[in-house]
Parts: C-alpha cells; structure tokens; sequence
C-alpha cells in the first residue's frame, strides 16, 4: 500500500492529510489540528479498508493516540467527506459535526427509507437518457452504501459562530455543491476550510436530484458571494492543493456558469432539446456512468436555473429512438 501523504502548513498550524479514493479525484484533502482539549479532524474521506489504514497510520506517525480526537467536522454530505465519519467516531468516541441540512441528505441518500437509488433512473430516463445508461445507475448508486456505513451520530452546526478545536469560526452556507454544505472561516488567520465549494483547477459539480434541492445553481452562485467579502489569504478546499488566488478563483467560477447558461441558451433556439440531449452535446459520452452521472445532474442544473429565470421553458417531446414521451426544454 502507498503510504498516505501529509503536509503540514506551519503558519496556520494545519495538517493536509490526503486520503485516497476514487479516479479522477484520486485524494480527498482531510485537515486536522491540536487544541487544547483534543484534536480536531476536518471531513475524514470515504471509507474503506485502505482508508482506515491511512488514518492508523497518519494517527501514529502524528502520535496521535485515537481517543484524543474530540471533534470531526464535515463540510457535506458526500461519501468522499462524510463517508469515514461513523467508523472514526466509533475508534475515538469524538463528536461529530454537521449542519442538520446535510444531516438530512444524508439521510436522503442512504437512510432506511431512502429510494432516490430507485427513483434517480427514471428521472433521468424521463429527461432522454438512453437505456445503456440508465440501466447502470442503481447498481452504481448502491455501490456508495459501504462507503458511508455505519452512520456517525451528528450534532448540528448553526450558520454563523462555531467554536471547535479552540479556533473560532464562521460557519458559512456555501450550497449548490450539496444541500447543507458549510464552509469554515477563520477571521483571525484569515483562511477558509472551503470543502467543496470552491476548488482550484476543477469546477464544483452542481448537481440536479429529484426530490433534493430544486435551485442547486443559485444557491452555488449565492454561495460564492458569501465568500466574495472574506478577508482570506489561504483556502483550504476538499480537493486538489491549498489556494492563495481564492478570490480570483471565485470569480472565475461564477463566470464559467454564466457561460454555460448562455450556451445552453443558444442550444435551445432551435427544436426543443431534452436535458439528456444537451449533455451529451456538451460533455459527449467518452466516460464511465460516474462522470455520465456528474455530466447529466449538472446538465440538469443549469436547464432548470434557465427556466427558473424565464429564459428557458419546459416542454415535451417524443424521444426518437424509444417513441417514449419525454421532459424537453426550449426558449
Ligand atoms: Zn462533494
Ligand atoms: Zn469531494
């Protein structure tokens, strides 16, 4: 096994820690620090046997003994943030922390009554998925189960003060990502535990589910400009490095959804397109169903944050190929 990797950034007495999980992302960045009272571990990463290895082996080399570890605190609801929370809190006995909007996702996703692995295909389907990947999606989706069991007991975060580890932070809504996402700034060190709000080189999936957010794009855009006012020398973000051009990234992030609003703009000037059809325009098909996954909730996304500013309608449409009457969208 590769030995896991950890930075530790001297100034604001922070420790990167990589946890592996899948491709593309390949790591998930976990921080953590020494308080008085005990350390303080920042979105564990998904679980699995590897990753509790890392985590054993990060613990020693930090000499870090479990039952030190006081706190974990999770930006969101997703497997690569949330997933180690419960298997962590079991080996430490630490609290776990999270806002009671992902709480509910959580729940959503992977609770006892939770069906959106069930309902997802047909959704998709009714927006002009073809068969070769719609027939993938439960079984892709069912995968995630083993990577987010067992279920941590959460306490809640409130938006605004939150005092953990001995920093004092402004717990920060930054949606869209996932329901419920918060952001953790620190105004005395001016950084920013961003998650997966804001990362560097990648754009953050904003993703469209049935049944969950119904505006997961304005609730990204008014996400980032929460953070636009932030004093902030360094963000701390769930993937890839640390950023010092955060304010600039955000910019460059709110534009890009400008942009993909106005292409998918122009894409429906002319016959009426389902939501399958302008993914695939956009983001063709060379891909496993993860990044088909990713491609067509986000298609989805921008289409309804279209129709939600009245620059686009819904319609509907007879697919060609399965004669099926499906959800279309046109100006
Ligand atoms: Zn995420
Ligand atoms: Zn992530």
């Amino acid at each position: 096994m590769k030995l896991p990797e950890w930075t530790m950034h001297e100034e604001e007495q922070i420790v990167q820690v990589k946890i592996s999980m899948s491709y593309p992302l390949r790591w998930v960045n976990s921080y953590l620090w020494r308080g008085e009272t005990g350390v303080v571990i920042v979105d564990p990463g998904p679980r699995s046997e590897q990753t509790e290895e890392e985590w054993r082996i990060v613990w020693d080399a930090l000499s870090i003994a479990p039952n030190e570890i006081t706190d974990i605190v999770l930006t969101h609801h997703h497997p690569d943030h949330y997933g180690l929370a419960g298997w962590m809190q079991e080996q430490t006995g630490a609290k776990v922390w999270m806002s009671q909007r992902a709480h509910q996702e959580a729940e959503f996703m992977w609770g006892k009554t939770a069906d959106i692995n069930q309902v997802l295909p047909d959704f998709f389907r009714s927006h002009g998925m073809t068969e070769k990947w719609a027939e993938q999606l439960f079984s892709h989706m069912e995968s995630f189960q083993p990577q987010v069991t067992p279920f941590p007991r959460v306490q809640y975060i409130e938006e605004g003060a939150f005092e953990v580890g001995g920093r004092k932070f402004q717990a920060i809504e930054t949606a869209g990502h996932a329901p419920g996402h918060l952001s953790f700034y620190d105004p005395e060190r001016e950084l920013i535990l961003c998650g997966d709000a804001v990362l560097p080189q990648i754009s953050p999936n904003v993703s469209l589910l049935p049944g969950s957010d119904p505006e997961p794009l304005l609730h990204f855009l008014e996400g980032l400009e929460r953070m636009e006012g932030l004093e902030v020398r360094k963000a701390f973000p769930g993937h890839r490095h640390p950023m010092v051009s955060y304010q600039s990234r955000l910019g460059t992030l709110k534009a890009h959804h400008g942009e993909r609003l106005q292409q998918m703009e122009k894409m429906l000037t002319g016959q009426p397109l389902t939501a399958f059809e302008v993914c695939v325009a956009l983001f063709g098909e060379k891909f496993g169903i993860h990044q088909m996954r990713f491609a067509m909730a986000e298609t989805l996304a921008h289409l309804y944050e279209l129709v939600r500013q009245d620059r686009a309608k819904v319609c509907q449409k007879t697919d060609e190929d399965s004669k099926r009457i499906v959800i279309a969208f046109r100006i």
